[in-house]
């Protein structure tokens, strides 16, 4: 029997679930989702549509009115587009239609935990390379006659690192001289606090060789919905498509409706989202570095701080902290080893800010007395 390795964030997330149900006040640093009440642009467009009362099959790409919505927030025509159950199995789909047995991917480190998983339940090897921000030279000394993808994720989970339209260019176009594929993880790009995103399908000469993805799950708060979008060369969304008519037949309808909701109030809708989600960055930081001697800088992006484990004066590895946190403190932070990064623990900030404050007052007692 196959076996795979359980995403280590879901998991964490579970059990604070569990702790809660319990009883149990939990301090939760470790969501993966903007934790506020969904746009009502929402909720309204699944209300209105669900009051046909009918449930058809979905059309395998998605509605064609969805993908050509979606087109257009990408970057791309709507033939480039494919509807999928989330933004994970958009790159796990793009993942199983691209890679042969043994063809390497490379990841830069520190990396959203599923990207080498998923590389390896496809087949291929992940190959890490320890950049917080990638380059073409780093991609240049990793790369092998083996090599045939780079996931690249702009912005970035965990560390909220952002690419400027110069240091993509250089990305894409390394990769094209090496004949890469870049998967482009773009599903923090509505979650962007200072600075510009730029997507990697806005260079159109390097588009051949570039697949990006999108999902409702962040920039729309819409997680439990999901749904996220797959952008790419014509004959990869035709085949990634064929995945789909044997595997999920497609997304779920009232999911296409509430995303139509979202992207015909986009504007609003991601303001509202990024509004609350800077506060909260925001909070997090001042509580931060008034609490601790170690200063950090704000994450310009995403919902995350990445923080080196030096600022708690601890000799624990990641694991061990954030293992006793929880156990004897309620506290939830992810060990940076998730990530590919031991010398870390990632805090998400999309908690409510009091929260936010209780929970780093209970961490500096904590680590205080570990
Ligand atoms: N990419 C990154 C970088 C993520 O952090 C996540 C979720 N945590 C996803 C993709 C997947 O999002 P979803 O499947 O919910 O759309």
């Amino acid at each position: 029997m196959k076996t795979f390795t359980p995403s280590r964030t879901v998991q964490i997330h579970g059990l604070a679930q569990k702790k809660r149900s319990l009883g149990e006040k939990i301090y939760n640093f470790s969501a993966g989702d903007p934790l506020i009440k969904v746009h009502p642009s929402i909720t309204d467009r699944i209300k209105k549509e669900l009051s046909s009362n009918e449930f058809p099959y979905p059309p395998l790409k998605g509605l064609a009115e969805l993908r050509e919505k979606a087109a257009a927030w990408m970057g791309w025509n709507m033939e480039n587009i494919i509807v999928t159950p989330g933004g994970k199995f958009a790159i796990y789909a793009a993942c199983t239609v691209l890679l042969e047995p043994q063809d390497e991917v490379l990841i830069a480190a520190p990396y959203w935990g599923s990207f080498p998983e998923i590389v390896k339940i496809a087949g291929g090897e992940p190959i890490i390379i320890p950049a917080k921000k990638i380059t073409g030279k780093d991609l240049r000394l990793h790369a092998s006659k083996k090599t045939k993808m780079l996931i690249f994720n702009n912005a970035c989970n965990p560390t909220g690192t952002l690419y400027n339209r110069e240091e993509i260019g250089d990305i894409l176009q390394t990769a094209q001289s090496l004949g890469l594929t870049v998967i482009s993880d773009e599903v923090y790009s509505e979650l962007v606090y200072e600075g510009a995103f730029v997507s990697a399908a806005e260079f159109n000469e390097y588009k051949e060789n570039v697949i990006t993805i999108q999902s409702g799950s962040k920039s729309f708060a819409m997680p439990g919905c999901r749904i996220g979008f797959l952008g790419a060369p014509a004959k990869i969304a035709e085949t990634v498509s064929l995945l789909q008519s044997q595997s999920t037949t497609g997304t779920s309808l009232p999911s296409q409706w509430g995303a139509l909701g979202a992207l015909d109030n986009k504007e609003s809708v991601t303001r509202y989202v990024r509004d609350a989600m800077k506060k909260r960055r925001d909070h997090f930081v001042r509580t931060f570095n008034r609490l601790f001697d170690d200063k950090i800088e704000a994450p310009a992006s995403a919902l995350y701080a990445f923080v080196p484990l030096s600022h708690f004066k601890t000799s624990l590895n990641s694991v061990d902290f954030c293992e006793k946190l929880l156990d004897k403190y309620n506290i939830l932070i992810v060990p940076g080893s998730v990530f590919g990064d031991g010398s870390a623990v990632r805090f998400s900030f999309a908690e409510e800010e009091k929260m936010i404050v209780d929970g780093l007052e209970a961490l500096k007692k904590a680590a205080e007395a570990l």
